[in-house]
C-alpha cells in the first residue's frame, strides 16, 4: 500500500481538494433537502474522499509512460471508483456523465489511446450498476424501470461525446506529431549548420543559433545582448551599417553582404551573410542574418589572384601586374606633377652561362637572390617585378626627383657585386639596367619601351652598368637593331673579307708573318671596322659561323702565298679568336678542319686569344689550349696588359707568343707608361721562351726603344697598316725583291677612324 501514497499521490489529491469539497457540499445540501437516496450521511461524503485518494493513487503509479496494460487498470479504478460514488447517491444511471472526468483526465496523461478503454468501462460499470439496480442490491432514486431507459440514454450520450473527444485528439495529436517532427528537423538543422543564424533587433543580437559555437567559438550567452557591430571588424561596420539601412524601408526585403567578423579565439573570419529583415514581424521584430565562414574560400580566390599576377618563382609581380601598375602610376603623375616616377628594366649578365654549367636549380637559386635584392632596394610603395626569363623591372613610385632612380640602380649594382653561395656554389652575376623617367602625358607602351633601351644601351657599353634613358639613344637602338639584321645577311651573303697585316722581325724589317683582320663590306657603308661589328656578332652567336670562315679563309689564303712566295721561314698567319668561339664552338674541330682543307702547316697557325678568355673557366680553357697545341698550332695572348694583371696564368698555359698591347707602346713614348714595365713584360716574355709582339708600333722612337729592349717581332703602321690580298703580295713581292725599307705605305684599309680598340673578344 505504502507504494501508492506517494507524494505525487497527495499532491495530486491537493490539486483535486477544491473539485471535492464542491462536490462534497452539493451532496450534504441535497441530503439535508432529502432529494438522494437514503443512506447514512457520511457514506457518500465518505465514499468521495477515499475516491480521490485511490483516483490520485492509480494516477500516480500508472502516470504519463503507462504501458496499454497501466493505462487499462487505471482506466478500470477510475471508472470504478466514480460509478460506486454515483450508484451510492442513487442516481447512478443519470450520473454516467460524470465518466467524461475519466475520459478528460486520462487523455490529459496518455492521450487519444486512453478514451476506448475509459469508455469501455464506463459502459460496463453502468450496465453492472443497472443489474444490481434490477436485483435490488443498489438503491434507485426512481422506479428502476425508468432508471434503466436513462441509463441507455445516459451511457448513448457518454459514448457518442467520448467518442467526438477521441477523434479531436487524435487530430491533435497527428498536428502535434507533425509539427514536433518539424520542429525537430529544424532544431537540428539550426544545430548542425555550418552557418551562423542571428536575430539583430535594435543595435544588439537578440538570438543566436547553437551553431555559433562550432563556427564562431563564442557561447550563446557571449553573443545575446552584445552589440552587433562588436563583433565585425572596424574598417568593415561603415559597409554593414549602410548595407543594413538599405534594407531598413522594405519589409521582408533581402540581401547578401560580405564582411570581417572576429572569431573568440582573436583572428578575423570572413563571412557571406544573408540578411532578411522582419522588423515587421512582431514574433521577431528585427533582422534575420544567416552568416556562413567564407575564409577559405576568400583565400582561395586570394591565392588564386596573386597566381594570376605573381611570377611563381620569386613572388614578385608578373609583367601584367607591373603593367598595369605602371598605368595607375602614369595616370596619376598627371595628378602629381611635383613628382617623379621611373621605371628600372634590370637585366642579368651571363645568367644563361650559370643555367647552363651549374644547372637550373643554382639558376632558379640566382633569380631568387636577385629578388630578395631587389625588395631590399625599393620602399613599401615602389613595385618589384620579374618580366620573364633573367628580366627584372622596378616602378619607383612618387620620388622627389630622378637622382632617387639612379640611387636605386647603383644599390642594386652594389648588392649584386656581393658574391652568394647557392647549392655550395659561389656565384656572383652583373646586371645591365636602364632608366625611364615617365614623362608628362607619356603612355605605358613608350615609357616601358624606354626603359628597355636604354637597358639595351648599359648592355652594349660593358655590363655592370645603368644608363638613364636619353631620346638619342632611339635612334642608336634603332641603328644596332638594323646593324643586327644586316650582319645576319652578311653571313648568308658572304660579305665579310680579311685584311692581313704584316708582323715583322724588329732586327731588319723582314715579314714574318701576316695578322688576319676580319672588314665587313657592308653593301651601303663601305668597308667597316670589327670594332663595330665583333662585339654584336658575340653577342648573337654570328662570331661562330663567322669565326670558322675567317679561319678557312686565313689559311687558305697564306697556303697560297706560301707556294707562291718561297720565303724562310714560310709565312705564317695569325688568326684572333673569340671568347665566344673559345667556349661555345668547337674551336679544336674547326682548326682542325681549316688546317685539313687548306694543307697548311700547324706550325704556321698561330691563334691569338685574349687574356680575358684565357682567364674564364681556367682548368677548361688548359684543357682546350692543350688540345689545340696538340694539333700543333702556336698560341698567342693578344692585347697583353689590358686585362688581368696576374702574370700567374702565363706559366700555367701552353702559349708561344704574347703580344704587347698598343696602349704600353704608345705610352712609352709619350711618358704615360714607364719604361721599366715594359721591359719588365718584354723580360717575363724572354723567361718563359715566348716570342714578344709590339703591336701598334707608328713611330720610329717607338721602334727604337722596342728593339732596344730586345722584343723580336712588331707590328703596326710604322711597318704597314692592314691591306687587302692585292697589297700585301705586292709587299710581300717587293721584299723578295730585295726591298729594305722597313716602312711601307699601303692604301688605307679602313676609311672610317680605325680605331685599333679591342673589341671585347
Ligand atoms: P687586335 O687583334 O689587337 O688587332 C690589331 C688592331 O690594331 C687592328 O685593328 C689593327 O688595324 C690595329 N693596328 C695595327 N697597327 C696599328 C697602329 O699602328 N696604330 C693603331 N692605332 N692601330 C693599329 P682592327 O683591324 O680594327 O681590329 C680591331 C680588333 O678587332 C682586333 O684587335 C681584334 O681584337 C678584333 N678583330 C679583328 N679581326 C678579327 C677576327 O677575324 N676575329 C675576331 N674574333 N676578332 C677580330
Ligand atoms: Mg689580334
Ligand atoms: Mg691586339
Amino acid at each position: 500500500m505504502g507504494a501508492w501514497i506517494t507524494p505525487t499521490t497527495a499532491e495530486r489529491f491537493r490539486r483535486h481538494l477544491p473539485e471535492l469539497v464542491a462536490v462534497l457540499a452539493v451532496v450534504l445540501l441535497l441530503d439535508r433537502t432529502g432529494l438522494v437516496v437514503d443512506q447514512p450521511a457520511w457514506l457518500v461524503p465518505l465514499l468521495l474522499v477515499l475516491g480521490a485518494g485511490v483516483i490520485s493513487a492509480a494516477f500516480s503509479r500508472w502516470g504519463a509512460e503507462a504501458t496499454d496494460e497501466d493505462l487499462r487498470l487505471r482506466a478500470m479504478v477510475q471508472v470504478a471508483v466514480l460509478t460506486i460514488i454515483t450508484y451510492a447517491t442513487g442516481w447512478g444511471f443519470a450520473l454516467a456523465m460524470v465518466q467524461l472526468f475519466a475520459v478528460a483526465d486520462n487523455v490529459k496523461y496518455s492521450g487519444s489511446r486512453a478514451v476506448r478503454p475509459v469508455l469501455a468501462w464506463a459502459v460496463g460499470g453502468l450496465a453492472l450498476g443497472q443489474l444490481a439496480v434490477a436485483a435490488d442490491l443498489l438503491p434507485s432514486a426512481i422506479d428502476p424501470t425508468a432508471s434503466h431507459t436513462i441509463a441507455v440514454f445516459s451511457g448513448l450520450v457518454l459514448v457518442l461525446v467520448g467518442t467526438r473527444i477521441r477523434r479531436m485528439t487524435v487530430a491533435k495529436e497527428e498536428v502535434e506529431a507533425e509539427l514536433s517532427g518539424s520542429e525537430a528537423r529544424f532544431r537540428s538543422l539550426v544545430q548542425q549548420s555550418s552557418d551562423v543564424i542571428m536575430v539583430i533587433g535594435g543595435a544588439q543580437v537578440t538570438y543566436v543559433s547553437p551553431s555559433v559555437e562550432r563556427v564562431m567559438g563564442y557561447r550563446e550567452d557571449e553573443v545575446v545582448d552584445r552589440p552587433y557591430l562588436d563583433l565585425v571588424h572596424p574598417d568593415d561596420r561603415q559597409a554593414v551599417v549602410d548595407f543594413v539601412i538599405s534594407l531598413m524601408p522594405t519589409p521582408g526585403a533581402t540581401g547578401l553582404v560580405e564582411f570581417r567578423l572576429l572569431h573568440a579565439d582573436g583572428h578575423w573570419m570572413t563571412v557571406e551573410s544573408n540578411c532578411h529583415n522582419l522588423l515587421h514581424d512582431p514574433q521577431v521584430g528585427g533582422f534575420v542574418t544567416t552568416c556562413r565562414d567564407i575564409s577559405d574560400r576568400k583565400a582561395l580566390e586570394s591565392e588564386l589572384e596573386h597566381r594570376a599576377f605573381h611570377d611563381a618563382l620569386t613572388g614578385l609581380a608578373n609583367r601584367a601586374l607591373f603593367r598595369d601598375r605602371v598605368e595607375h602610376t602614369l595616370a596619376r603623375s598627371t595628378r602629381d606633377i611635383d613628382l617623379t616616377y621611373g621605371v628600372l628594366y634590370v637585366d642579368l649578365d651571363s645568367f644563361k652561362a650559370i643555367n647552363d654549367t651549374l644547372g637550373h636549380a643554382v639558376g632558379d637559386g640566382v633569380l631568387n637572390h636577385v629578388a630578395d635584392l631587389l625588395r631590399e632596394c625599393i620602399r613599401d610603395v615602389d613595385t618589384a617585378a620579374r618580366l620573364g626569363g633573367d628580366e627584372f623591372a622596378i616602378l619607383l613610385d612618387g620620388m622627389k626627383d630622378q637622382s632617387g632612380a639612379a640611387r636605386v640602380a647603383s644599390r642594386i649594382l652594389e648588392g649584386l657585386k656581393r658574391p652568394v653561395t647557392i647549392r655550395g656554389h659561389e656565384v656572383q652575376v652583373d646586371a645591365s639596367i636602364g632608366i625611364a623617367i615617365a614623362e608628362p602625358g607619356q603612355d605605358a607602351e613608350t615609357f616601358l619601351r624606354n626603359a628597355d633601351i636604354a637597358m639595351y644601351m648599359a648592355k652594349s657599353a660593358g655590363k655592370g652598368t645603368y644608363e638613364i634613358f636619353e631620346p638619342s639613344m632611339h635612334l642608336q637602338v634603332v641603328e644596332r637593331l638594323t646593324m643586327e639584321a644586316d650582319l645576319q645577311h652578311a653571313v648568308d651573303r658572304g660579305e665579310f673579307v680579311l685584311h692581313y697585316q704584316p708582323i715583322v722581325e724588329l732586327t731588319d724589317g723582314t715579314i714574318r708573318g701576316v695578322e688576319a683582320l676580319v672588314r665587313w663590306n657592308h653593301p651601303e657603308r663601305g668597308m667597316v671596322s670589327p670594332a663595330e661589328f665583333i662585339p654584336l656578332a658575340e653577342e648573337t652567336g654570328l662570331i661562330i659561323p663567322m669565326g670558322r670562315w675567317i679561319l678557312r679563309e686565313a689559311c687558305r689564303q697564306v697556303t697560297d702565298w706560301q707556294t707562291r712566295f718561297d720565303t724562310e721561314p714560310p709565312l705564317s698567319v695569325s688568326v684572333n679568336v673569340s671568347m665566344r668561339q673559345f667556349s661555345h664552338g668547337d674551336i679544336v674541330r674547326d682548326v682542325r678542319e681549316a688546317l685539313e682543307e687548306s694543307g697548311l702547316a700547324p706550325g704556321s697557325l698561330t691563334l691569338e686569344l685574349t687574356e680575358s678568355a684565357l682567364v674564364q673557366d681556367t682548368e677548361a680553357t688548359i684543357a682546350l689550349l692543350h688540345q689545340l697545341k696538340a694539333l700543333g698550332v702556336r698560341l698567342a695572348v693578344d692585347d697583353f696588359g689590358t686585362g688581368y694583371s696576374s702574370l700567374a696564368y702565363l706559366q700555367r698555359f701552353p702559349l708561344d707568343v704574347l703580344k704587347i698591347d698598343r696602349s704600353f707602346v704608345e705610352g712609352m713614348v709619350s711618358g704615360a707608361q714607364s719604361p721599366a714595365l715594359v721591359r719588365a713584360i718584354v723580360e717575363i716574355g724572354h723567361s718563359l721562351h715566348l716570342e714578344t709582339v709590339a703591336e701598334g708600333i707608328e713611330h720610329d722612337e717607338e721602334l727604337t726603344q722596342f728593339r732596344a729592349l730586345h722584343c723580336s717581332l712588331g707590328q703596326g703602321y710604322l711597318f704597314a697598316r692592314p691591306g687587302g690580298q692585292a697589297d700585301i703580295e705586292h709587299l710581300i713581292a717587293d721584299r723578295a725583291r730585295g726591298r729594305a725599307d722597313l716602312t711601307v705605305e699601303l692604301a688605307v684599309d679602313l676609311p672610317v677612324d680605325e680605331s685599333a680598340a679591342s673589341p671585347g673578344r
